[in-house]
């Protein structure tokens, strides 16, 4: 968009609005209440996030194809999910599945350091492009095997994963600090529970919660290929 064109920035404006409305009507009025998540999403512009095509439909209450059979995530379950983490905006995260960069620009909000990994390199450089354009360079994007974790930068006071897979994969338990908390959705390709792990002294406490459905996780932690 060229903002010195007066019908792109009217066209920012009525998006503007729209996200002001997705605010209230999909995530104040199902319950989100953390100021932190509330305000990042009513600053991060999800019309950059997905394709130009889809670009009408960006805060649509639903998940939207970002190619190659995946998606970015319906708003209410990525605002449900970073409320989940408590992040007060001092935290080291991990996020697996960069997927558009969408979730990461709302992240880098949120904390202080910010790790995202995806499998599909296509969607790292895809999502480098769209957090640069809207000023978001915080985040350190890589391309791997997310379900391994991301060792060299461990331990995380937080990881999100926003991909499901049969169970919590053991590397990403591992690499959780003291206090850390994990979020992820794990059950089997019909469905999953959102669930959410804290090591507490050594421990590790799981809570089971409402169900979702998200694409596999792919790799040595997750669902082989298909
Ligand atoms: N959070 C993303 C967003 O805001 O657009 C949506 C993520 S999409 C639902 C799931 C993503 O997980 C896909 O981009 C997929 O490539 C990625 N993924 C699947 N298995 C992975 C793995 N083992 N490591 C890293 N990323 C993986």
């Amino acid at each position: 968009m060229d903002t010195s064109r007066p019908a792109d920035r009217r066209k920012l404006k009525e998006y503007e609005k729209l996200r002001h409305r997705m605010v209230e009507e999909q995530l104040i009025s199902r319950g989100i209440r953390d100021p932190l998540v509330l305000r990042a999403f009513r600053i991060v512009p999800r019309e950059f996030f997905v394709p130009s095509f889809l670009k009408n439909s960006a805060y649509k209450d639903a998940p939207l194809p970002i190619g190659r059979g995946q998606t970015i995530s319906q708003p209410y379950i990525v605002a449900r999910m970073m409320e989940m983490l408590e992040l007060s905006g001092a935290e080291r995260v991990l996020e697996v599945g960069t997927g558009s960069g969408y979730q990461t620009a709302l992240l880098s909000h949120c904390c202080d350091v910010l790790y995202s990994i995806d499998r599909i390199e296509a969607f790292v450089k895809k999502a480098r492009k769209a957090l640069d354009s809207i000023g978001l360079f915080k985040p350190f994007l890589y391309t791997g095997d997310g379900s391994l974790g991301y060792p060299s930068k461990a331990p995380y006071d937080r990881i999100i994963v926003s991909a499901a897979a049969p169970l919590l994969p053991r590397p990403l338990i591992d690499q959780l600090a003291e206090g850390g908390v994990l979020v992820m959705p794990v059950g089997d390709e019909w469905g999953q529970k959102l669930v959410r792990a804290v090591r507490k002294e050594g421990e590790i406490i799981v809570e089971k919660n409402e169900g979702c459905l998200f694409v596999p996780l792919i790799g040595e932690g997750g669902w082989k290929e298909p």
